[in-house]
């Protein structure tokens, strides 16, 4: 059986590049691509990035029971398949979740053999510089997603590991560290 790894964090945190690195040295993993709600951003593709859908599809899905985990974040909806992650285990290939840390909670409590790893701003002031620097969102969002970012602090203490992302180098060296207890990263 392959390995489940959870990975949250702020966002601005940096773990998309962290993330983005360590599955371009590491083939063998593969990135759930989740459902949302939201808007594309630019240079978002459908399918790659996320499957984007409407509120109508994602309310069905979760009637359904398609999910294995869901949430609401910045008022959009944000999923994942459970024949997403079916599928992927059973091509053999470990997965990583990048996900936030109430649809986390639901994965642990499912599958408590996954690995819940945060990924931590080296100060929240860091953390506001860098949402603030990359431009994509509107002052209203950024407040809404830094309090949010102080709520995700506090439930990082339920994870099994935190990186505090100091620089890429050094957490994405760690977050090899910990991957290779549990799963050949090549
Ligand atoms: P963004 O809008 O910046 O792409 O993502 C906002 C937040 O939603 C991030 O914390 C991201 O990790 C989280 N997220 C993305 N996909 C999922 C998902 O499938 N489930 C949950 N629970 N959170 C998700």
């Amino acid at each position: 059986m392959k390995r489940l790894f959870v990975i949250s964090g702020s966002s601005g945190v940096g773990k998309g590049t962290i993330i983005k690195e360590f599955l371009a040295k590491h083939p063998k993993f593969k990135l759930s691509i989740s459902c949302t709600t939201r808007s594309k951003r630019t240079g978002e593709i459908d399918g790659e990035h996320y499957h984007f859908i409407t509120r109508e599809e994602f309310q069905k899905g979760i009637k359904n029971n398609d999910f294995i985990e869901w949430a609401e974040f910045s008022g959009n909806y944000y999923g994942t398949r459970k024949s997403n992650i079916e599928q992927t285990l059973m091509d053999g290939s470990n997965l990583i979740l990048e996900i936030e840390t109430r649809g986390a909670m639901q994965i642990k409590e499912q599958l408590p053999e996954a690995v819940l790893i945060f990924i931590a701003p080296p100060s929240f002031e860091e953390l506001k510089k860098r949402l603030e620097g990359r431009h994509t969102e509107d002052a209203e969002v950024i407040e809404k997603r830094l309090s949010q970012a102080e709520r995700e602090e506090q439930a990082s203490q339920k994870y099994d590991y935190i990186i505090v992302n100091d620089t890429i180098k050094n957490a994405l060296n760690n977050l090899e560290k910990i991957v290779s207890k549990y799963a050949t990263l090549d």
